[in-house]
């Protein structure tokens, strides 16, 4: 098995990424951001619950969100591997992703990082906004959500940066550059299927 953590600030190309990257791999994608959107637009309890929190800009708290990953990794139990799209978004989330991995005897073998700089992150997220129809993607809740990435996410890049599993990459380079400087990371411990 072979497990990636997809890593970045909002709008930094993690989504058009994982696309790009589970069909060349073959790996089963989990986005959190997606997952919460999924469980807001059926209306479920922890929809409700979640969308109070996304449509400030600000991070769902752990435990939901935790417990929302345990059952997908659990779903696909022949996968070739996961890739982790948005999680984990803290510290806790990391040390509970670390511990999911472990019971399955597997772990984190990769952290590639997109670098993107602050202003092409807020243009990009703006653009979006016109089509994606996502409450989130207003220039107000893209600071907020900026600034809860600067204030709780970028702690898990120094944690993977400690145990030697973090890569940075250039991230506003042409979508086909970015992908090339992902997988030849990627291909130190896997082979593409395609
Ligand atoms: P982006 O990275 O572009 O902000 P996502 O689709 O990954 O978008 O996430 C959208 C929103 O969903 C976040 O602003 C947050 O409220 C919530 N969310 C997604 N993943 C997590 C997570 N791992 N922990 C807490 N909240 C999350």
């Amino acid at each position: 098995m072979f497990n990636l953590v997809l890593f970045g600030p909002p709008g930094s190309g993690k989504g058009t990424q994982s696309e790009n990257i589970l069909t060349t791999y073959d790996l089963q994608h989990i986005s959190t951001g997606d997952l919460l959107r999924d469980e807001v637009s059926r209306h479920t309890p922890l929809g409700t619950e979640a969308k109070k929190y996304m449509d400030q800009g600000m991070l769902v708290p752990d435990e939901v969100v935790i417990g929302m990953i345990s059952g997908k990794i659990d779903d696909t139990p022949d996968a070739r591997g996961f890739i982790f799209d948005g999680f984990p978004r803290t510290r806790p989330q990391a040390d509970a992703l670390d511990k999911l991995l472990e019971f399955k005897n597997t772990k984190i073998h990769l952290v590639l990082a997109l670098d993107v700089p602050e202003h092409e992150l807020i243009k990009r997220l703006v653009h979006r906004g016109t089509t994606s129809g996502r409450s989130d993607d207003t220039e107000e809740v893209i600071t907020k959500r900026i600034k809860e990435y600067h204030a709780k996410t970028k702690p898990v890049a120094d944690y993977y940066n400690e145990h030697g599993k973090l890569e940075h990459v250039i991230g506003d380079h042409t979508i086909e550059e970015t992908f090339k400087t992902l997988s030849k990371h990627i291909n130190k411990y896997l082979l593409p299927v395609t």
